[in-house]
C-alpha cells in the first residue's frame, strides 16, 4: 500500500531525455540555462538541478533570490540569474552568494554599484531589455546609456545581455519577429561599442521548438524540459512527462440516490453511487475548479470528480469500476499503466496553463523521484571551492 495521502512521482530518466531534446534542437554551440524557478515549476528545484548540471546544463534560472540560496546551499556552484528582477532587500544576499541579477534601470545599476563597493564585492549583473513584453526591463532606446553605465561601474560585470518574448507560440507568431528586431538592433551596436560581454539570450521552450534563429549564446528553457508545451507546437509529442499526480482512495461508501456530496451540496447521486474520497485536495495541487469537472484514474479506468474540490479533500465516483478498493493509487495527472491523464487536459478543464498545475502542487505532496541514477550531488564542505567533485547519493538524500 502506498504510504503518503498524495505525491507527485518525479521521472528524472524522462527529464534528461527532454534536456536531450532540447540540446539537439539547439545544437552543440548554445548554452542551456534551465529555468527553476517556482520551485522547477513544482518538480523540486535541487533534485531537478543536480540532476540537470549532470546533462549538460550550464546556468540556472530562479525567480528569487530565496530560491537561489536554496540552491547555493544545496552545493550548486554554476551560474544562477534571477530572471525577473529583485527587490531592494534581495541585493546583498544576490551579491553575498554570487547570484546573477537581471538590471532595468540606471537607479538600481547605482543602487547595486555602491552596494557592491561597499562589501567590496562584484555584482554580475544581466541586462535585460524589453522588446515588446512590455513587463520588466529597459526600453530599448535606454539600453545603450544602461550599458556605459554598467560599464563604467567598477563593482559590476555584465554577464549577459537578455529579454523575453512573449509569444506562447515563439517563432510563429509574427510579433516574435518585432521583437527579434528590436533585440537585435540593440545587441549590434553595443557590439560596435564593445560593451558586451558574457551571453546574450532570449529564447524559452516556445522559441526553442518553433526554431527561433538566431539563438545567441544560451536559451532558456523551462517547460519543455518538465515534459510540457502547446499541443500545437513541434516536438510536443516527443517530449516526455516527468510529473504524475497521484493520491489513493482512503474511504468508500454507497450513497442512495439523490445524496448530496460536498460544500454547498453542489452534486446529488443520480442513481445508487459508491463513492470514493481521496486525502487530496486544492491545497495539494488538485484545483477547486475540478470540482465536478474533471476525471482521474482509478485501476485504469477514469472516474469523475464530483461534488466541489475541499482544502483536504476530493470525491470521485466509482461506481463503474470492479473490485475497486480502499488503498487503491489514484492518478489526478500522468501516466497509470497504459492509460494517462495527461497534464495539459487537466489544464484545459481547470480553465488554466499546464505551468499553474504544477506550480500548484502543494508543499506537503511528497515529491517522489525515480531514475537519474547517474545524478551526483556534490557534497555541502567547509573548503568548498570544487564545483565537480560530487558523491553518489540517492535522490531522496539529496533533497535533504
Ligand atoms: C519562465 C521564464 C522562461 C522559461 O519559459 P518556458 O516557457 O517555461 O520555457 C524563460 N525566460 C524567462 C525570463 C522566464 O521568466
Amino acid at each position: 500500500m502506498d504510504s503518503y495521502r498524495a505525491w507527485a512521482d518525479i521521472d528524472l530518466d524522462a527529464f534528461a531525455s527532454n534536456l536531450g531534446l532540447i540540446r539537439a534542437r539547439i545544437g552543440p554551440g548554445v548554452a542551456m540555462m534551465l529555468v527553476v524557478k517556482a520551485d522547477a515549476y513544482g518538480h523540486g528545484a535541487v533534485a531537478i538541478s543536480h540532476c540537470a548540471l549532470r546533462h549538460g546544463v550550464g546556468a540556472l534560472g530562479v525567480g528569487t533570490s530565496g530560491e537561489a540560496l536554496e540552491l547555493r546551499r544545496s552545493g550548486v556552484r554554476a551560474p544562477i540569474l534571477v530572471l525577473g528582477t529583485i527587490v531592494d532587500g534581495e541585493a546583498t544576499a544576490c551579491i553575498l552568494h554570487d547570484i546573477h541579477v537581471a538590471l532595468h534601470s540606471a537607479d538600481r545599476c547605482q543602487m547595486l554599484e555602491d552596494l557592491a563597493a561597499r562589501l567590496g564585492l562584484i555584482a554580475r549583473v544581466h541586462l535585460k531589455i524589453d522588446t515588446g513584453m512590455g513587463r520588466l526591463g529597459v526600453l530599448p532606446e535606454r539600453a545603450l546609456p544602461l550599458l556605459e553605465q554598467i560599464r563604467a561601474s567598477r563593482h559590476l560585470r555584465l554577464c549577459g545581455v537578455m529579454t523575453h518574448v512573449s509569444a506562447p507560440e515563439g517563432a510563429r507568431d509574427p510579433f516574435t519577429a518585432v521583437q527579434q528586431a528590436r533585440f537585435a538592433e540593440v545587441v549590434d551596436e553595443a557590439r560596435r561599442r564593445g560593451l558586451i560581454s558574457g551571453w546574450i539570450h532570449l529564447a524559452n521552450s516556445a522559441c526553442v521548438f518553433t526554431g527561433l534563429t538566431p539563438l545567441y549564446d544560451a536559451v532558456r528553457p523551462g517547460i519543455s524540459a518538465y515534459g510540457v508545451l502547446p499541443g500545437e507546437l513541434p516536438g510536443s509529442d516527443e517530449l516526455e512527462p516527468v510529473m504524475g499526480l497521484r493520491s489513493q482512495i482512503v474511504y468508500l461508501k454507497d450513497l442512495a440516490e439523490g445524496s448530496p456530496v460536498g460544500y454547498a451540496g453542489s452534486w446529488c447521486a443520480p442513481r445508487p453511487t459508491r463513492l470514493a474520497t481521496l486525502p487530496i485536495g486544492y491545497n495539494d495541487g488538485l484545483s477547486w475548479r475540478l470540482g465536478n469537472h474533471g476525471s482521474v484514474l482509478v485501476r485504469g479506468e477514469r472516474a469523475r470528480i464530483v461534488g466541489r474540490v475541499s482544502m483536504d479533500y476530493t470525491t470521485i465516483d466509482v461506481t463503474h469500476i470492479p473490485g475497486v478498493s480502499v488503498g487503491d493509487r489514484v492518478t489526478i495527472f500522468g501516466r497509470d499503466g497504459e492509460a494517462e491523464i495527461p497534464l495539459e487536459e487537466v489544464a484545459a478543464a481547470a480553465g488554466t496553463i499546464p505551468y499553474e498545475i504544477t506550480c500548484s502542487v502543494g508543499r506537503r505532496v511528497e515529491r517522489i523521484y525515480r531514475g537519474g541514477d547517474d545524478v551526483l550531488v556534490p557534497r555541502p564542505r567547509a573548503d568548498a571551492d570544487s564545483a565537480s567533485e560530487g558523491t553518489p547519493v540517492s535522490p531522496d538524500l539529496a533533497r535533504a
